[in-house]
C-alpha cells in the first residue's frame, strides 16, 4: 500500500498548484489503493470525501507546496481513523483485582497477546495472574504455561475437565489470595463464529465482570478481521481491540477499518512472534507507515511551525555571498535546535537514515560551538577578523573551552566561508548572472 501512496504523492509533488481536477484524478487513485489493501468499502468512501472535500476547499499553508498540503491532509484523516480518546487500558480502583477477558478466534494471537500483555503490565509495577480458559484445545494449557514460565507469570489451570466459568471464578479466588492485582483470562476461540462459543463467553463475561474485554484478531485477514470484530462486539460487547500479526500485514487494511466500523479503539498491536512484541497502538505511527513516508510528515509540521520562510531566504542571500558570520550562524543552529537534535531530524528523512550511518552527526559538538558564539560580542560575531590572542581567551574561558577549539572553530568557519565564495563564484559564472565575481 505504501509503494501506492508514494507514487500518488510524487506525482501531485511535481504540480506547482493543484486544481480540483487535480484533487479529484489523486483521490480516485488513493480509493483504488485502500480498496486493493482490503479496507472496508464504506470507510474508503467516507475517508475519501472527507480527504476531497477539505484539499478543495483548504486554503494552502504558504510553507507548503499543494503536494504536500495534500499528504497532510490525507495523514490526518487517516490518523482520525484510527485514532480514539479512549485506547488506555482501564484498571478497577478501590478494592479487587483487574480482571481482562481475552477473546477471539481461534489462531487470532489470544494466548500469546494474554502472555505479552501480562509482560507489559508487570513491568509497569502490576502482579498477574493468567488464568487458561481454554479447555477444548488439547495444547492450549501446556502453551499458556510456557509463555507464563518464559516471563516469570503464574499460570492458574484446573486440567481441561471443568466448565471455563468454574475455572475462572476459582482463578478470582486464587488470585485475591495470592494478592494478585491483575487477571487476564485466555479464552477458546473457535475456528469460526459459533453460538456455543458466543454463549459460552457471554454467560462468562456475565458472571465475572471484567473490567475490560479484549478482542484479539488477526490484522493479516484484512477485512475478515474487521467482520469478526463486529460480530464479537455486536453479541459480547468489547472494550477495544488488540490487532495481532500487524508485523506481517502490508496492506493495513484491518488497521484503518476496525474502529471506523466497530468504533471500538484499538489499543495494542501485536508486532511479532516474541513475547516482547506488543505495542501500545499509535494511529500517527501506523498512518506513517501505511503511507510510507518515514516520518516525513513530522518533518512537515516541525519545519512549518519553526521556519520563518522571508528568514530562511535572507539566509540562502547572505549563503550566497558569503556574507555569513557568526551571528547568523548562531541563528541557523538555533533553528535546527528548535526542530529537535540534528541526527533525529536527519532520521526522519526517507532514505536518509541509511545514509546517515557512516556519518556521525555530533549534537555535542554542535552544543559547543554554540557555547563559543554566545561568548562572542556582537562585533566579534560580525567581524571574525578583529578577534585577538586575548579575545580568544577570553572566548575559550567565557564557553568553557581550551584555546585550541576556538581556534580551530574560527579557522574552520573561515574555510567554509571561502568555499562558499567559491562555490558562488563558479555559480556566478556558469549562470553569467553574477554581477561580481
Ligand atoms: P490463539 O489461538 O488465539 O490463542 O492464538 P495463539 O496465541 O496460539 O497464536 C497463534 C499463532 O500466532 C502463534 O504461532 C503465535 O506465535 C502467532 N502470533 C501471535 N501474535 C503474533 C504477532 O503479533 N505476530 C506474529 N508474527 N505472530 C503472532
Ligand atoms: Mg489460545
Amino acid at each position: 500500500l505504501s509503494d501506492k501512496f508514494q507514487n500518488i504523492f510524487n506525482n501531485l509533488k511535481k504540480k506547482g498548484k493543484l486544481s480540483e481536477a487535480d484533487v479529484k484524478a489523486a483521490m480516485r487513485e488513493v480509493k483504488m489503493a485502500l480498496l486493493e489493501a482490503d479496507v472496508n468499502f464504506k470507510v474508503v468512501k467516507d475517508f475519501v470525501n472527507a480527504v476531497k472535500e477539505r484539499a478543495i476547499g483548504d486554503e494552502v499553508m504558504e510553507s507548503l507546496t499543494p503536494g504536500q498540503h495534500v499528504i497532510k491532509i490525507v495523514n490526518e484523516e487517516m490518523v482520525a481513523l484510527m485514532g480514539s480518546d479512549e485506547s488506555e487500558l482501564t484498571f478497577t480502583t478501590g478494592g479487587g483485582p483487574t480482571i481482562y477477558m481475552m477473546v477471539g478466534l481461534q489462531g487470532a494471537g489470544k494466548t500469546t497477546t494474554s502472555a505479552k500483555l501480562a509482560g507489559l503490565l508487570k513491568k509497569k509495577g502490576k502482579k498477574p495472574l493468567l488464568v487458561a480458559c481454554d479447555i477444548y484445545r488439547p495444547a492450549a494449557i501446556k502453551q499458556l504455561q510456557v509463555v507464563g514460565e518464559q516471563l516469570s507469570i503464574p499460570v492458574f489451570s484446573m486440567g481441561n475437565q471443568n466448565k471455563p466459568i468454574d475455572i475462572a471464578k476459582a482463578a478470582l479466588e486464587h488470585g485475591s489470595k495470592n494478592h494478585h492485582d491483575l487477571i487476564i483470562l485466555d479464552t477458546a476461540g473457535r475456528l469460526h463464529i459459533d453460538e456455543t462459543m458466543m454463549d459460552e463467553l457471554i454467560e462468562l463475561k456475565e458472571v465475572i465482570k471484567p473490567k475490560e474485554t479484549l478482542l484479539v484478531v488477526d490484522a493479516m485477514t484484512g477485512q475478515d478481521a474487521v467482520h469478526v470484530a463486529e460480530l464479537f462486539n455486536e453479541k459480547i460487547g468489547v472494550d477495544g481491540v488488540i490487532l495481532t500479526k500487524l508485523d506481517g500485514d502490508t496492506r493495513g487494511g484491518a488497521a484503518l477499518s476496525v474502529k471506523a466500523v466497530t468504533q471500538k479503539p484499538i489499543k495494542f498491536a501485536g508486532m511479532g512472534e516474541k513475547l516482547s512484541d506488543l505495542e501500545v497502538f499509535y494511529p500517527e505511527r501506523m498512518a506513517s507507515r501505511i503511507l510510507g513516508m518515514g516520518d516525513v510528515l513530522t518533518l512537515i509540521e516541525k519545519a512549518q511551525s519553526n521556519i520563518d520562510q522571508k528568514k530562511a531566504s535572507e539566509m540562502e542571500r547572505k549563503f550566497r555571498k558569503a556574507e555569513f558570520n557568526f551571528e547568523d550562524f548562531l541563528e541557523q543552529m538555533q533553528q535546527l535546535k528548535s526542530m529537535g537534535s540534528l541526527s533525529d531530524l536527519m532520521a526522519m528523512i526517507p532514505g536518509m537514515s541509511a545514509q546517515m550511518k557512516n556519518v556521525q552527526i555530533d549534537d555535542k559538538e554542535m552544543a559547543k560551538m554554540e557555547a563559543m558564539i554566545l561568548s562572542m560580542t556582537v562585533e566579534e560575531r560580525n567581524d571574525p577578523n578583529v578577534i585577538n590572542v586575548s579575545r580568544k581567551n577570553r572566548i575559550a574561558a567565557g564557553s568553557g573551552n581550551k584555546i585550541q577549539d576556538v581556534n580551530r572553530f574560527i579557522k574552520q568557519f573561515e574555510q567554509s566561508k571561502k568555499m562558499m565564495k567559491q562555490m558562488s563564484g563558479m555559480m556566478g559564472k556558469k549562470g553569467r548572472r553574477g554581477g561580481k565575481g
